[in-house]
């Protein structure tokens, strides 16, 4: 099983999860992005920059000016804007931004003179990417395996025990049934947390093979990490590879919410309740984010049907 980072998801306030917010600090790390799926249709990301800053949305603009933002003073759980794994994003800003999520720092000027290696200290931050293409994430391991020298942090962490950084979660976004195949993209990834965002929810789901505990196979070094299924290639197969098997929880985590906006599309009642039922038997954290109540966005949970009020985060219950 992933064993939790003590405390990163206590780092979203009580006010901010109250107007159901999962995150604690946004940060655009790329501006720009392109439409992949039904849910980008009325994408606040491309509303905000081609209205507020006067933006072409379709030019892809990694910043690399603020990644050394990523890391800074209390510990936060940080949100990624927009979408880290587009296509048109450099393998090589990815791993600048995974290499500082994983770098620890200086606790002084001083230290930092001293150059004692032993006095650096962990910064406390937990991380959330979001994609809409968790198709790029094998591709983009194997080319840091490939290319990248074997001690930055990120690599570093690779290497041992567990592998992918635990403060570094990865998600993907799915409105519908055919964006399930993203899901099973994620669970190929071999990251540590992962996470689903049903928001925009534009369609019931069946979940089967992406809830609760199942085996899966890793590599000594924690890079390769395959989910196995009864209907996959056979135990010897894996093992004869050099991977080991152990058990873990599928979607560590699962976020829900109607669209809002003013071209927002129906989000069902029973959508979000069957989502709930399923998440429940398999004991996955959810966290309803808003409903549509009486034809309004309802982020008010005390307005909730009793039966979704619900906000959980991993490892709280
Ligand atoms: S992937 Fe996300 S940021 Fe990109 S267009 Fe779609 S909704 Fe907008």
């Amino acid at each position: 099983m992933i064993n939790l980072p003590t405390g990163l998801f206590d780092l979203v306030p009580a006010s901010d999860v109250a107007k159901g917010k999962w995150w604690q600090r946004g940060i655009y790390l790329v501006q720009g992005c392109s439409k992949v799926s039904a849910g980008c249709l009325n994408c606040w990301s491309e509303t905000y920059e081609t209205g507020r800053c006067q933006r072409d949305f379709s030019k892809i603009n990694p910043r690399w000016d603020r990644i050394k933002e990523l890391g800074r003073g209390a510990p936060q759980l940080w949100s990624v804007w927009n979408d880290l794994f587009h296509p048109a994003v450099p393998d090589g800003f990815i791993i600048e931004v995974l290499d500082r999520m994983c770098s620890w720092r200086w606790p002084s000027k001083a230290a930092e003179r001293a150059g004692d290696e032993s006095a650096l200290v962990d910064p406390g931050h937990g991380y959330l990417i979001l994609t809409k293409r968790p198709e790029r994430i094998n591709p983009w391991v194997d080319w840091v395996g490939e290319t990248v020298p074997g001690d930055t942090p990120f690599n570093v962490s690779m290497e041992s025990p567990p592998g992918w950084p635990e403060h570094v979660w990865v998600g993907t976004s799915v409105e519908g049934p055919e964006q399930i195949g993203r899901i099973e993209e994620l669970l190929r990834a071999p990251v540590a947390g992962r996470f689903v965002s049903f928001e925009p929810l534009l369609g019931g789901l069946s979940l089967d093979r992406c809830l609760g505990i199942c085996k899966h196979w890793k590599s000594k070094d924690g890079r390769n990490k395959i989910p196995w299924h009864p209907e996959d290639k056979t135990k010897i197969h894996y093992k004869k590879q050099g991977l080991v098997s152990v058990d873990y929880k599928k979607i560590d985590w699962v976020i829900i919410g109607a669209e809002s906006g003013a071209n927002r599309r129906e989000c069902k009642i029973e959508w979000v309740r069957d989502l709930v039922r399923q998440c429940k038997a398999a004991d996955v954290p959810v966290f309803v984010k808003q409903l549509h109540i009486n034809g309004k966005v309802e982020k008010d949970i005390n307005n909730f049907p009793k039966d979704l009020r619900i906000r959980e985060f991993p490892g709280k219950g």
